[in-house]
């Protein structure tokens, strides 16, 4: 077997990058090794900025052809890249639970069917893609949707490859190139992504897959001149990384990052409905960026909510993300688990109490954790931890409610938990948030604008706000 070929969860798995139609070798590799158990998944090449300017090259001299491909045909193209992703399905999913942790059977039931979604609504989207004619004395304004070039799209390891597609999918409908960069800690699908991609007739160059560290083949991506959009899912400090590096050419950007959201539970709410949202957030290990870690509960329903909660925080079953039973798998890497850790000491040290959790589990699991007793300037409630810690502070009316939910620098989601639709009206308008869900958590219409304000991103993509940014808008005035 060659020695870029590796077999992951039964399923093979080339570690090399994909450019140009070509699988290309880096000199050197780096060890991907599995959540689970640490086990070594496979040597990955460790792409340095040479191999980053070639997979910009390669989609820089692709994008003319795929750019004059019609409507139909990119639309037949993505269409035929999900049932790609529909027949080997499985194959994503046990190989992407292997890699980054995450529940197999949410692989199988919820993300995969999503990730060829994805494909399959920004084809239909693109044929809908209309623009707008109007007259002005008599001129007719003809607008369109201009395929903008190469982009550049960065993604996380916390849910691999449904970030990278839903990047990757409308920025093919529109017309662009992509050099897709996934995390250093969960590599293996977007590689599979390129086979699927292959298999299924896209151009050679059309999508690019560069492997590597971001600190060293990220600046030669994004400081790029030919690169015409960088889309990146991240935290806030390699954004602000990203943002100065794409300012060199004045690349437009889009930002999706961090959170901090709070879940808000009025003496009015359903409480065992505001319970089960509140359990929830422990999904993914708390590796959810749009998770409501703080727990805002109305001082009146405050000890029976975390009754019910801790009810149920306590069924939870942690262990092995393969087996059926599992409620939470590992955090991705044990350097993110010291990190969720370090939060938690700090807090308790400055003066919380766990009123569960608060620990690990052996080296690869952090239990449940909830923090009480915690000040609202502290660490612990402004921080993005990344792990399943949730904080619980109570209210006393609706104003204090909404200050303490706007009091951090973040703004990506919200959740409102309460039996009065005014109440819920009232509250959610007030609120700094790109989603707001009430009575409900994780409810996601790719047709919705997703995106965060303040510190959790800039832009918004989803339905046609992906095309707003993966487009370069044209209006042609003709003379009648
Ligand atoms: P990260 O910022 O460390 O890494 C994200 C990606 O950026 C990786 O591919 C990494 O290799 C790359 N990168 C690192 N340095 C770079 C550089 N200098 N130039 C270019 N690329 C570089 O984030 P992470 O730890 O992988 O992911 C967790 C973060 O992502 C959390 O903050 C989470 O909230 C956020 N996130 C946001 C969303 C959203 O939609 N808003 C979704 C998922 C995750």
């Amino acid at each position: 077997m060659s020695q870029h070929l590796f077999t992951v969860a039964g399923v093979e798995v080339d570690t090399r990058h994909h450019i140009g139609g070509a699988r290309v070798a880096s000199a050197e590799t780096f060890t991907d090794v599995s959540p689970i158990d640490g086990g070594v998944l496979g040597e990955i090449s460790r792409g340095t900025p040479a191999e980053a300017g070639a997979a910009v090259a390669a989609a820089k001299d692709a994008f003319p052809g795929w750019a004059a491909t019609p409507r139909a045909e990119r639309a037949r193209l993505l269409r035929a890249i999900a049932d790609g992703i529909d027949r080997r399905a499985e194959e994503l999913a046990v190989v992407e639970t292997a890699d980054n942790g995450a529940l197999l059977r949410s692989h199988r039931r919820g993300v995969m069917p999503r990730v060829a979604h994805n494909f399959r609504f920004f084809a239909d989207r693109l044929l809908a893609l209309d623009h707008e004619d109007f007259t002005t004395r008599g001129h007719t304004n003809h607008v369109t949707w201009d395929p903008a070039g190469p982009c550049v799209l960065i993604t996380p390891w916390n849910a691999p490859l449904m970030l990278a597609t839903w990047k990757v999918a409308p920025a093919l409908a529109a017309g662009n190139t992509v050099v897709l960069k996934p995390a250093e800690w969960t590599p293996l699908t977007a590689s599979l992504l390129a086979d699927i991609a292959a298999e299924a007739g896209l151009p050679a160059g059309v999508l690019n897959v560069v492997q590597g560290y971001g600190s060293e083949i990220g600046d030669a991506l994004t400081a790029h001149p030919d690169v015409r959009r960088i889309s990146f899912t991240g935290s806030v400090p390699t954004a602000r990384h990203i943002a100065a590096s794409a300012a060199a050419h004045l690349t437009p950007l889009s930002l999706e990052l961090g959170g901090k959201s709070p879940l808000l539970v009025f003496a009015d709410a359903d409480l065992d409905l505001a319970a089960d949202l509140a359990v929830e957030q422990y999904d993914n290990a708390g590796q959810v960026c749009l998770a409501a870690t703080r727990l805002l509960v109305e001082e009146s329903v405050a000890e029976e909510f975390t009754r019910r909660f801790l009810a149920r925080a306590s069924r939870l079953r942690q262990g092995d993300p393969r087996d059926e039973a599992t409620d939470i798998g590992p955090t991705i890497h044990p350097r993110q688990l010291e990190r969720v850790d370090g939060f938690v000491r700090r807090a308790l040290a400055d003066g919380a109490r766990a009123l569960i959790g608060g620990h690990r589990r052996g080296d690869r699991y952090y239990a449940p954790t909830l923090l009480t007793d915690v000040r609202q300037d502290s660490e612990i409630v402004q921080e993005e931890v990344f792990g399943p810690v949730l904080t619980l502070q109570t209210f006393g009316d609706e104003d204090e409610a909404v200050r303490l939910a706007n009091d951090t620098a973040y703004g990506l989601a919200a959740t409102v938990a309460t039996g009065d639709p005014d109440r819920a009206e009232r509250v959610t308008a007030r609120l700094v948030a790109g989603t707001v869900w009430v009575n409900c958590f994780f409810v996601r219409d790719l047709r919705a604008p997703f995106g965060g304000s303040r510190r959790s991103g800039i832009g918004r993509e989803g339905g046609t706000w992906s095309f707003d940014f993966y487009c370069d808008l044209k209006n042609t005035v003709t003379a009648p």
